[in-house]
């Protein structure tokens, strides 16, 4: 038995490995995605070798459409599952390909489309909202997604004498409640386990380190409450809590006269900021926030997947037009940003 079945049986989620990003590995990357007619798209939380050799980097409803509209035949999306799924339902004609189909999300996975089947029976004619972080199944049984950029927004377009079942993160149905002052607004209770685990008092400590510094957070932290509060009692100045989807946060950076901004997401964030504004001090509220399925995909599972073709995602037809319809909407509504 090998090394790397001993790693595999001890930890079913360690990724593959053996691989180094060095400039061969970059070379072989990039002419096996042209031997595929594949165009290499990575999420902000990506591994920093794996953005550097993507054809695109952005947040995960920007990639989508990008995917959309590529000529590209295959899709090759370095990010999570309910990603590529997401790029599939939008581009149901493409292959789609993620390195490693192992790369899932917590945040997705705390509702199953059987339990949202079961909170709408409890809750009839209400409508159902929620955030892109869902599988394609949740999407289907959706009226209206959105992303933390314009989820304010939906739920105010919705008449107010219906009741909204928002879901599957805590932290943000808590954060369009407390804007909207919704009352028959149910937020599901689920979390990703990177973002709950940026705090409050963790927040407050670094921002009292750092009186000088922006706070760039982002509202599925279960800071984003804090960082309100932290505003609202003065011990912040209001104008530094800037709460941005991680598109808004790029561009936020590009504007910003603070000579160095606290970031409270995921730290592979931190590798885009840099690069969009070299000159600012970006700092992670909690360096070790970050999302062991995004670091999934290594250099290895990329080259395995563009040799192999693999994994490949696929979507119920069925399915994938009724999670489109709910997507389309989403796009219709506000500025829909990027969500994650
Ligand atoms: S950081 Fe959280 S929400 Fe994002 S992919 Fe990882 S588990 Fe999911």
């Amino acid at each position: 038995m090998s090394r790397l079945d001993t790693a595999v049986q001890a930890d079913p989620l360690a990724p593959y490995g053996g691989v180094e990003a060095d400039a061969a590995w970059a070379d072989e990357v990039r002419r096996l995605a042209k031997e595929r007619d594949a165009v290499l798209l990575a999420h902000n939380y990506q591994l920093p070798e794996i953005q550097e050799i993507a054809d695109h980097t952005g947040d995960s409803l920007a990639l989508s459409r990008i995917a959309a509209a590529s000529e590209a035949s295959t899709i090759v999306f370095c990010g999570v599952h309910f990603m590529a799924e997401t790029a599939k339902i939008l581009s149901p004609d493409k292959t789609v390909l993620i390195p490693d189909a192992r790369a899932g999300c917590s945040l997705a996975d705390s509702i199953t489309g059987e339990q949202l089947r079961a909170w709408k029976a409890e809750h009839p004619g209400a409508v159902v909202v929620s955030y892109v972080n869902t599988t394609a199944e949740v999407k289907a049984e959706t009226d209206i997604c959105c992303t933390s950029s314009n989820a304010v927004d939906v739920v105010a377009s919705i008449p107010e004498d219906r009741d909204v079942l928002f879901c599957p993160d805590q932290f943000l149905g808590a954060h369009v409640k407390r804007v909207t002052g919704r009352e028959n607004l149910h937020v599901w209770v689920g979390e990703c386990h990177v973002h709950a685990g940026i705090n409050g008092p963790e927040l407050a400590e670094r921002a009292a380190a750092s009186p000088e510094a922006d706070l760039f957070i982002h509202p599925e932290c279960g800071c984003a409450t804090s960082a309100l509060y932290l505003a609202g009692e003065g011990a912040v100045e209001a104008e530094r809590v800037k709460i941005l989807s991680t598109g808004d946060m790029l561009t936020a950076a590009r504007q910003t006269r603070a000579t160095s901004v606290l970031v409270a997401t995921e730290v592979g964030m931190l590798h885009q900021l840099r690069k969009a504004a070299p000159e600012i001090d970006f700092r992670a509220v909690n360096d070790r926030a970050s999302c062991r399925y995004m670091k999934m995909i290594t250099p290895a599972a990329l080259l395995r997947s563009l040799r192999e073709g693999a994994d490949e995602v696929d979507v119920d037809p069925d399915v994938a037009a009724r999670a489109r319809a709910s997507v389309q909407r989403m796009i219709e509504i506000g500025k829909p940003g990027g969500g994650e």
